[in-house]
């Protein structure tokens, strides 16, 4: 039992640093990129699944766009088989955000995630024609603009196009 003991004391500070080591060799590669990089305290490039998040964005941001299903759905093609679309969910709190892929059920993120939540955070719904629409497309109406809008509602170009400020 006492030795027993002296061992797990031994043995439990050593493990909990474990995961923490570094050889002398990693700690000379951070203090160099540090130095080179100035203020900037991040030097590690983001995750594949972003980049590959960002490349489906560069790719289908208007399909994206144009499928919007309403209520934080949107549908992203898949990076790899074509034809295939995964229903993804951008929820305006942490937690209520999914995709059906099967890489978030086991990671918690996903490169259709970060796609959809980058065309969610890039657009809006036009309050005119429910549509939703790029913010570079829309105009929100201030409180002098006319009497059919209140301030904050958002009108696409199309919509304004067709007469809808008045
Ligand atoms: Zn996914
Ligand atoms: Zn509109």
């Amino acid at each position: 039992m006492l030795i027993c003991r002296r061992q797990t004391k031994e043995w439990l500070p050593r493990s909990s640093h474990l995961p923490r080591a570094r050889t002398k060799e990693d700690v000379s590669l951070i203090e160099q990129s540090v130095a080179r990089s100035g203020q900037e305290t991040t030097t590690e490039p983001p995750p594949a699944y972003v980049l590959r998040g960002l490349g489906l964005y560069e790719l289908h941001a208007e399909d994206i766009l144009a499928a919007y299903q309403g209520a934080g759905r949107w549908l992203v093609p898949s990076g790899t088989t074509p034809g295939i679309v995964y229903e993804v969910r951008v929820g305006r709190r942490p937690g209520r955000d999914r995709c059906e892929c099967t890489g978030y059920q086991h990671h918690g993120h996903c490169s259709h995630h970060v796609a959809a939540e980058r065309v969610a955070k890039k657009s809006a719904v036009c309050d005119s024609c429910g549509q939703r629409r790029w913010w570079s497309e829309l105009v929100e109406v201030h409180e002098e603009d006319g009497i059919s809008w209140h301030p904050g509602d958002r009108l696409c170009r199309s919509c304004i196009r067709a007469g809808a400020w008045l």
